[in-house]
């Protein structure tokens, strides 16, 4: 098997998305006093509940699933330079596979499903546990509407959509533009509001410009580029341009100023703090991360975005170990990462079109 040069920043990504998640699970919505009251003034420094070990949530299981629909498009097209008719209804069902693992009425889910329920993923049970699904995903899912950037289905800016595309920026880590584009598009397929799509396809468009070997600042500066470009942009744009300009006056990446740029439910604002926290983190993935889990807000999603672009920038080596291998189901994430890693060698690996097949 060809050893892929970036591999470790494919996993690098998705096991830091996915420990970042697993980190902030257990305070979520919690606000900073009470996160210091319970964990000391630094907040959470590690796992903790479970034994110690870390679970994520929808944010990473969402996020496999997207890789999944990605990878399951690929197949059936032969080509990377997909269109938003040819992915997103393949990545839908993806995400229907998903909200069958969540749903209590599976029925539902299975009737608004098309395809049979086959590939790998949704057969994996520990998934099947719902952690938390936001209530936008499971709506938009369940109506059986397919949302399109240009047809939206609802006006929801929530940070559902920003949250799951990391996929998107390790496919298309040979062209930004197109990261930028397919970020959008499926985030859109839930979220209709351009607070909720830009920031995704601003996050693919930095994860991939990070894989090409652009510094975090440089990569930051070329996909907001690609984001002016886009209708709608505004809200999208000034939340980066508080996290940048915060970190250019040197502010220290403490609770206090991460709540400066919001809370993180939304869109733009989960995009705005995981910006200030992994440029802020200068190279340290684990106190990028903890910036990001350590605030009064959506921390395990903030905290994912986070971890996937410093994942993405830094490689695997710089999850700390005890992260990593305490990690609930990382086999998993490191599966889909390697595969998201194979696209091109997919024609020789003789269960490709058993474990993604085309549909
Ligand atoms: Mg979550």
């Amino acid at each position: 098997m060809m050893n892929h040069p970036k591999l470790s920043h494919f996993t690098g990504c998705l096991l830091g998305g996915a420990v970042g998640d697993a980190l902030g699970a257990p305070i979520e919505r919690l606000n900073i006093d009470m996160i210091r009251d319970l964990f000391g003034l630094y907040g959470i420094q590690g796992y903790v509940f479970h034994k110690k070990h870390g679970r994520f949530t929808d944010d990473t299981q969402m996020t496999l699933f997207t890789a999944e629909g990605l990878l399951r498009a690929i197949t059936k097209y032969e080509s990377k330079n997909l269109s938003e008719e040819q992915l997103v209804p393949i990545v839908h069902q993806a995400y229907l596979r998903w909200l069958e693992t969540q749903d209590e009425n599976v029925n539902e889910a299975k009737t608004i499903r098309q395809s049979a329920p086959t590939g790998w993923l949704i057969r994996e049970q520990p998934l099947h546990v719902r952690r938390g699904p936001g209530s936008t995903c499971l709506s938009a899912l369940r109506s059986g509407k397919v949302g399109r950037v240009a047809q939206p289905i609802n006006k929801s800016m929530g940070c559902g959509g920003v949250m799951r595309v990391a996929p998107v920026g390790l496919i298309y880590h040979f062209d930004a533009e197109k990261a930028f584009d397919v970020g959008c598009w499926t985030a859109a397929i839930t979220h209709g509001h351009p607070d909720g799509f830009l920031p995704a396809g601003l996050q693919a468009s930095i994860i991939s410009l990070t894989l090409q070997g652009y510094g975090l600042s440089e990569s930051i500066e070329k996909a907001v580029s690609i984001l002016i470009q886009r209708k709608g942009h505004e809200s999208t744009l000034k939340g980066v341009e508080i996290a940048v300009d915060m970190f250019e006056r040197n502010c220290a990446p403490i609770p206090e100023n991460v709540e400066i740029l919001g809370g993180g439910f939304v869109g733009t604002e989960a995009l705005s703090i995981s910006i200030f926290c992994a440029l802020t983190a200068f190279g340290s993935y684990r106190q990028g991360v903890l910036a990001a889990v350590n605030h009064s807000g959506d921390c395990d999603s903030t905290a994912s975005i986070t971890g996937s672009i410093l994942g993405a920038a830094l490689g695997l080596d710089a999850i700390p170990p005890e992260w990593r291998n305490r990690l609930y189901l990382d086999n998993i994430v490191l599966r889909i990462a390697e595969d998201l890693s194979k696209v091109e060698e997919r024609h020789v690996l003789s269960d490709w079109d058993l474990l993604y097949p085309p549909c």
